[in-house]
This record gives C-alpha cells, sequence and structure tokens, in this order.
C-alpha cells in the first residue's frame, strides 16, 4: 500500500523508532498536499526511512500510529487480527466467565488501536472514536467485532458523540451499527449491573473500577460505608456484598442516584441498610459528623481534563481529602481516587499528602491502586496511564 507521506524534521524518529504511537505538530517537516482528516498516512524520517503509517488528524497530535516499520492497508483484516490479539488478552486475564461479563475489550494505545476503545457487555460492544480515522473506519470495526471467533457480541452501539474532537464537523452519531437493544444487565464478578450506554456516561459503565471494587468488598465488613460520586452505585454493591454494616451513596446527578438504588435493589432486594442521596460532594461532605463513617470512598469525576485545569484540579483532590480524612472515623480506611490523565501520580499523591497534613491525622497508605489489565498501558506510551488510587488507614 502507498499512502501520502509525512516527513519528520532530522532528530525526531527516535520516539518512534521506540514505538510511541504519537506524532506531535512540532516534529513534522513536511506534509503532503491535500490530506484530509482521517486519511492513512505513511511517516518517514528525514533521511527516507519508513518508520510506519497511522491515522492523520489536525491538532496537536497529527498522527496515531497504527503499525511501526512498514506499509499495510488498515482493512477488515487488520482489524480482525487487533480485536482478536485483545480479545486473548481478555481471556488470559479470565475475564470471560460465567459470572463476568462486562470488560474493556480495546483500550486505545494500550492494545496498538490508538483512538480506539471498545467496552463489552455481554452480547452489547460499545464503540467509542476517539479519532477521525476510527470514526471512519467504524463500520469495518463493528462488523470484525462480530467475527471474532469465541466473542459472543451479536449488537454494537457507537458512541462517539462526546469523544471526536469537537473541530472535526465528522457528523458523530450514537446508534447501533449493527443489531439493536438486547437487555442492558451486566455482570462483573458475579453482580448485576444495569448499565446506560444509551444515556450514560462513557460507554454507560466505569469497567476500570472493577478490582478496586473488589478490594473495596474485603474492607467492608461491619463499616458503616461512605460511596461518594456513586455514579452506577458499583462499590456500593460490592460493600453491601462484603458486609457493611450501612452505605451510602452520594451523587450530585438523580440519574445516577436512581441507577445506584436500582443497582442494589437488583442485588439485594432485601437490602434496609442502603441510603441514595441527590447533593453536591462538597455539599454533603460539609454536612456529615465526625466518625460517622469508618469506610470513605473518593471517586471523583477528572477535575483536570486539560493540562491548563491542572492547578484547580489538584486544589479540588486537596479540598475533598482533607474533608475525608478529618471527618472519618478512627481507624478508617479511605478509598480515593482520581482518573485525570493530565494528574501525575506524584501529583496527585502529594495533594493527598497535603490533606492529610493540614489535618494533624495519623494517615498510612495501605495500597496504591491503578486501572485493571483490561486497560493495559503500552510501555512506550506512559500517557495510557491515567487512574490513580489510594487506600489509606487513618487513625
Ligand atoms: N465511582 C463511580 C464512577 C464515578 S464517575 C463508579 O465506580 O462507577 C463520577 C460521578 O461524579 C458522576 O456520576 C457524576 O454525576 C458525579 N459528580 C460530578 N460532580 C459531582 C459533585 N460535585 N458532587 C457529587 N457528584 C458529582
Amino acid at each position: 500500500m502507498t499512502y501520502p507521506t509525512i516527513t519528520l524534521k532530522r532528530g525526531k524518529e527516535d520516539s518512534l523508532r521506540r514505538f510511541h504511537p504519537w506524532v506531535f505538530s512540532g516534529a513534522v517537516a513536511q506534509m503532503p498536499e491535500g490530506i484530509e482528516e482521517g486519511d492513512v498516512v505513511e511517516v518517514r524520517a528525514s533521511n527516507g526511512e519508513l518508520l510506519g503509517i497511522g491515522h492523520y488528524q489536525i491538532g496537536s497530535i497529527v498522527v496515531r500510529m497504527l503499525e511501526f516499520g512498514r506499509s499495510r492497508a488498515i482493512d477488515h483484516e487488520f482489524f480482525t487480527e487487533r480485536l482478536a490479539a485483545a480479545f486473548e488478552l481478555r481471556k488470559a486475564l479470565n475475564l470471560i466467565r460465567d459470572d463476568n461479563n462486562a470488560y474493556r475489550l480495546v483500550h486505545g494505545e494500550g492494545d496498538f488501536l490508538p483512538g480506539l476503545v471498545v467496552d463489552i457487555y455481554g452480547p452489547t460492544a460499545v464503540v467509542q472514536a476517539h479519532s477521525p480515522g476510527m470514526h471512519f473506519c467504524r463500520d469495518i470495526i463493528a462488523q470484525a467485532l462480530t467475527e471474532i471467533p469465541g466473542l459472543p457480541v451479536a449488537n454494537v452501539y457507537y458512541k462517539s458523540e462526546t469523544t471526536l474532537p469537537y473541530k472535526a464537523h465528522l457528523d458523530p452519531q450514537n446508534d447501533y451499527i449493527i443489531g439493536s437493544y438486547a437487555g442492558s444487565v451486566a455482570l462483573e464478578n458475579g453482580l448485576s449491573f444495569n448499565i446506560d450506554w444509551l444515556r450514560g456516561q462513557k460507554t454507560g459503565f466505569f469497567v476500570d473500577q472493577r478490582d478496586n471494587r473488589s478490594l473495596l468488598q474485603h474492607y467492608s465488613a461491619g463499616r458503616r460505608v461512605l460511596n461518594m460520586f456513586c455514579y452506577t452505585g458499583g462499590f456500593s454493591v460490592y460493600a453491601l456484598r462484603g458486609g457493611a454494616e450501612l452505605v451510602h451513596s452520594v451523587d450530585s446527578s438523580g440519574k445516577a442516584v436512581e441507577l445506584t438504588r436500582a443497582n442494589v435493589e437488583m442485588n439485594f432486594p432485601e437490602a434496609r441498610n442502603h441510603e441514595a442521596y441527590a447533593v453536591d460532594a462538597f455539599k454533603y461532605l460539609a454536612d456529615i459528623k465526625k466518625g460517622q463513617y469508618d469506610l470513605i470512598v473518593l471517586d471523583p469525576p477528572a477535575f483536570a481534563k486539560h493540562r491548563s485545569a491542572l492547578r484547580n484540579a489538584l486544589i479540588g483532590y486537596r479540598r475533598l481529602n482533607a474533608r475525608a480524612i478529618e471527618q472519618i472515623a478512627p481507624g478508617g480506611i479511605l478509598f480515593t481516587f482520581s482518573c485525570s490523565q493530565a494528574v501525575s501520580r506524584e501529583q496527585f499523591r502529594l495533594a493527598v499528602f497535603t490533606a492529610a497534613a493540614s489535618t494533624g491525622r495519623k494517615v498510612r497508605i495501605l495500597h496504591q491502586l491503578t486501572q485493571p489489565a483490561d486497560h493495559p498501558i503500552n510501555i512506550y506510551h506512559p500517557e495510557g496511564e491515567y487512574l490513580k488510587g489510594l487506600i489509606l488507614q487513618v487513625e
């Protein structure tokens, strides 16, 4: 296959030789005439060496690499191969079981498919394109998803209205590409969740907290649990299974609170020790009494969606954590997270340290958490690591 060629400035080829999957606009010496967003391009070093091919896009990341060192067709066969490899990994992780059918099948660069996210909920795959190139491939991706041996996908829902670059004028759509609605209850570690990919955030569920929810279950016995930013109530349901004395779920969205109630009801119809409240987290924390809870989960939305918001994000994490550490019962356990990609592990830890120091309480780190293995991090692309968490014990 031959494609239009982007030539890099001298010395800018090193990161691509190391398989970093992005080409930044500052590295480009020469652009071909007339290329359109989403086109496949060849990337060459200043000496003409072919470094690989990728999807072209306008912006600071101009190419997302699909193949290194050679050219090839980006077609049905390409996607079938990459998707099958992604499925093999999830099988190896033992995520495909009778009691578990919710997991991430494709995590962008971590699965060598930059710009693509696919979450599986039983017979339905929810696909998100983050790049114009993947948007244009959506039909072949959907087709390939239904053909991977052993992967029981019959319906493919495409959801890219919020993930495609705003300026790309691509007519993004939220719709079924293949199949139709076929139920929305998925299983995670034997617990049932109603997943609303039509109206919910992201693909409808945060599969990335699965391992951390399991850990929470083990800390829950006999504890009074507060699950802040509960969304679908994932942590709440695990806490109830773990034998929590009571669980309170909080989210500012009324819909999230309804979803949490429904998910608790579906798993524990007899439970009388769960309450969900639609209120702002900062307001709720301001009103709680000291010692009212002995296990608190803080899993807020990304406070910094971009680097420019970093300073305010760190202030937000500090305030939130300070209040929780101040109010938690003696011996309490705090699960605290940041899913902002722009906030580094060190910056988050420093924000939590500063919060702890402001309370004058003794605090220890019991676990350092990250995203689960179905959200793999390409070692040459550290930007793919986004979820950070700490489990703290407060004396
Ligand atoms: N912990 C959840 C995911 C949280 S997503 C899980 O395991 O699935 C973040 C949630 O925070 C969203 O549901 C959003 O509605 C809620 N949220 C955002 N701002 C908030 C605020 N100021 N107070 C309370 N909830 C908020």
